[in-house]
């Protein structure tokens, strides 16, 4: 404590914290478009662990979360993790600013961020976790360990594009599905919803990796699809995608970008007993957390998935759930594959710092075809 204080005190003569306000967006309560708005006097963030530094932000990254979040979904846990002794009164998140994807600069860097790691003026690109405020703003706090060095070869519109997406896509197929780029070789995996964020950076890392990519898609999308390297393309448009899908041979890994009936059949579809891995992106993990309180919803979603897990089991299959995990190292690791050209930002519209209300409205109305991104400077 006395090391933050004495980091703080330091900082107190540096440039940042005699800046006190920033232009941002924000919300100051949970609902429609509506409730965003525009200001140039939000709090300038703060250094306050000496391993933390500030990102002025390029380019902002919307992810559907934000949609998600500006309408008070998560609330319960977020306010929990910002908040663990619940000093604070309801509402203290507020103005809340979105956005959890960034590239951009290092303005300053605490007293523990070692130069060799990131020193003023480098550009970075992060994934910002949803307990934090965001990106749709001039600058923003991060721990190091969750920024990385932006790939060269992106200008920072196109790096917003893959944090956000490529952490989780990284902790599902990586940290859980058990993926790596020398076991990929023999893999067949099927993606389900290849056009969004997650579908659209997920088939280029395994095609980076060699797998075989089968991915469902509206019919519209195909060529979109091959041209990430899609081997086999399925229209879920065209009738019950499970039956074009069965016809195909098994596969070792499906991620599940789409969720709800998908669950009833795409357990089918993988190979039995060798280790074959169901994992879904879409979880009922936050709703119930803000239905029933952080541990009354923690409890019934070890619940859920317990009994799920178990019930695959039996056949043979693993069921699993993916989450978004803030991963600083993971991202350095993608920037080498991104500056080895092997993965692409899929950019569909980028929008100005002032039509950030249009660009949400963007997210909200689903179709997406790669990311929408915010110029921010
Ligand atoms: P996007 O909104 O970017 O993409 C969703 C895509 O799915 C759209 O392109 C949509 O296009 C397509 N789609 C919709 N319905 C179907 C269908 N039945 N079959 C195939 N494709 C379909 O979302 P993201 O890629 O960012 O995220 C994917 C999902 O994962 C979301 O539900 C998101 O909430 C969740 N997620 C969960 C995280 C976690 O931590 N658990 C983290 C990140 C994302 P079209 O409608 O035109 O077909």
């Amino acid at each position: 404590e006395t090391f933050v204080n004495k980091a703080q005190t330091r900082l107190f003569n540096s440039s940042s914290s005699r800046m006190t306000i920033m232009p941002a967006w924000v919300i100051d309560r949970y609902g429609s478009n509506d409730v965003l708005r525009f200001t140039k006097n939000a709090g300038f963030p703060i250094i306050n662990y000496p391993n933390e530094v500030i990102v002025k932000v390029h380019a902002a990254g919307l992810n559907p979360i934000d949609v998600s979040m500006r309408g008070g979904y998560g609330a319960a846990s977020m306010a929990m993790k910002r908040d663990p002794l619940k000093l604070m009164q309801s509402g203290s998140e507020f103005p809340l600013i979105l956005g959890r994807d960034v590239s951009g600069v290092i303005m300053e860097c605490g007293l523990d961020v070692p130069p060799v790691y990131f020193k003023e003026g480098d550009e970075v690109w992060a994934a910002i976790p949803p307990w934090k405020q965001g990106s749709l703003a001039e600058f923003v706090v991060l721990s190091a360990n969750e920024v990385s060095k932006k790939p060269k070869c992106l200008s920072h519109v196109e790096a917003a594009a893959i944090p956000y997406v490529a952490a989780t896509a990284w902790s599902a197929l990586v940290n859980t599905g058990g993926l790596k780029m020398d076991n990929c070789g023999k893999k067949r995996i099927l993606i389900l919803g290849g056009t969004g964020g997650v579908g659209t950076f997920s088939i280029q890392m395994l095609k980076a990796w060699g797998a075989h990519v089968t991915v469902t898609c509206s019919q519209n999308a195909e060529r979109l699809m091959r041209g990430l390297g899609a081997d086999h393309v399925v229209n879920y448009t065209a009738g019950p995608v499970e039956v074009p899908l069965s016809a195909l041979e098994k596969f070792d890994l499906v991620l599940d970008n789409v969720g709800g009936s998908t669950e009833s059949w795409a357990l089918d579809l993988l190979k039995p007993w060798c280790g074959a891995k169901y994992i879904t992106l879409v979880t009922p993990f936050l709703q119930n957390t803000d239905r029933l309180g952080l541990a009354d919803g923690m409890l019934q979603t070890g619940v859920t998935l317990a009994t799920k897990a178990l019930k695959h089991l039996s056949k043979g299959v693993h069921y699993r759930w993916g989450m978004f995990a803030p991963n600083g190292p993971a991202l350095d690791d993608i920037s080498e594959i991104v500056d080895a050209g092997k993965i692409n930002a899929v950019v569909e519209e980028v929008f100005s710092f002032s039509q950030v209300p249009q660009a949400m409205l963007k997210v909200e109305n689903g179709h997406a075809r790669g990311k929408t991104v915010v110029k921010v400077t």
